[in-house]
């Protein structure tokens, strides 16, 4: 099957390559390195099967002109599906494909990384000794062990989460639709989010970006948290509202932030920007903080989930190209 892919980069390349020539089915990828938006999409023109990523714009609008081109097939890189307008696509008859879990361990690490980082603050004690300041003055953490930590959303992720916190002796909580079993037997203890705000030092979210959690921490949301919580997002950018989470960080109700993704990250994330100017103000001003650490959506960036990512999707095509019903497609709930 002939496969236009979308936002490619030189590893999905040579991850998805191998992957091909490791399959029984051979298929014919064309790599294009831009999104996927309406003016990138006539690249798809003829090609019965797209293969996109996290940022890349499936609208309906995007759709309608990929189906008359006649793509039948969105087979999505990543677990988020988001970003595409599922009942565009049933309407015009096309399979979307996701890889449910390539690496929650990846993600669920990269979180606890970013706690590490903000907590003992290494970004900054890395620079210091690089400029022979071995002053501590600011450094100053506190020991993660008997801390509180709240995880929003217990699926896959946020049951790597609580297992590597538990390793690290914190008390865990967490709010979720469903209790995990096995974050029970952890002694994960479920409450509402309003109670999780108030009594966790750490808050990691873990729950998918739909209708129902958008901006879930927001200016009202974040008027529960314990003074100087830290907040780490490795989920998506809308589970937060930017611009009420800068006002808590500024008044010091907020201690820390935390962040692999960010609502606006489109225009930015996966590229270097380094020689331009960034017309994002909000970005620019949550880099200004000492206490934000950012990071470019990079928590799913180990060769484990590569090669995991790429061993999925193509078996999510095959599936699809021999007709057969395939467990990875998702539809409007
Ligand atoms: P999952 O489906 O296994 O788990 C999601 C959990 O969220 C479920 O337990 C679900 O019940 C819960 N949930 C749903 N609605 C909720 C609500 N309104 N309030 C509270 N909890 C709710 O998903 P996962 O594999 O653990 O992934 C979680 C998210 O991580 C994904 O949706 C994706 O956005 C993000 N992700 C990020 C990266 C990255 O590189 N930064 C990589 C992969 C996934």
């Amino acid at each position: 099957m002939k496969v236009a892919v979308f936002s490619t980069k030189n590893y999905d390349r040579e991850f998805l390559q191998t992957a091909n020539q490791q399959s029984d089915n051979k298929h014919e990828f064309v790599f294009f390195e831009p999104r996927l938006t309406l003016e990138t999409a006539p690249l798809a023109a003829e090609f019965p099967a797209i293969c996109a990523f996290i940022n890349d714009r499936l609208s309906a609008e995007v759709l309608e002109h990929l189906a008359s081109g006649g793509t039948k097939l969105i087979a999505l890189r990543s677990a988020g599906y988001d970003r595409v307008d599922l009942a565009a696509a049933a309407r015009l008859g096309m399979t979307v494909l996701h890889v449910p879990a390539y690496s929650p361990r990846a993600v669920a690490e990269h979180a606890i990384a970013l706690i590490l980082m903000l907590n003992r603050k290494l970004y900054r004690a890395y620079n210091r000794v690089r400029d022979d300041n071995f002053s501590l003055e600011g450094l100053l953490g506190f020991d993660l062990h008997g801390s509180t930590v709240g995880i929003v959303g217990t699926g896959k992720i946020g049951l790597c989460f609580a297992e590597i916190a538990k390793g690290f002796g914190c008390h865990l909580l967490a709010y979720d639709l469903h209790q995990h079993p096995a974050c029970l037997e952890l002694g994960v203890k479920y409450v509402e989010l309003p109670e999780l705000l108030a009594a966790s030092d750490v808050i990691s979210l873990h729950c998918p970006l739909i209708p129902a959690t958008h901006h879930l921490i927001n200016s009202e949301s974040l008027q529960h948290l314990k003074p100087g919580a830290m907040l780490i997002n490795t989920s998506r950018g809308g589970l937060i509202d930017t611009s009420a989470v800068i006002q808590a960080l500024k008044s010091g109700k907020l201690g820390y932030l935390g962040i692999d993704v960010y609502e606006q990250e489109e225009e930015l994330f996966f590229e270097d920007l380094s020689n331009t100017v960034i017309q994002d103000d909000t970005f620019q001003l949550l880099q200004s903080f000492p206490n934000v650490v950012i990071t470019a959506h990079q928590a799913f960036f180990t060769r484990n989930a590569l090669a995991n990512i790429a061993q999925t999707t193509l078996s999510n095509i095959n599936d699809f190209a021999e007709g057969k019903p395939c467990a990875n497609q998702v539809k409007e709930s």
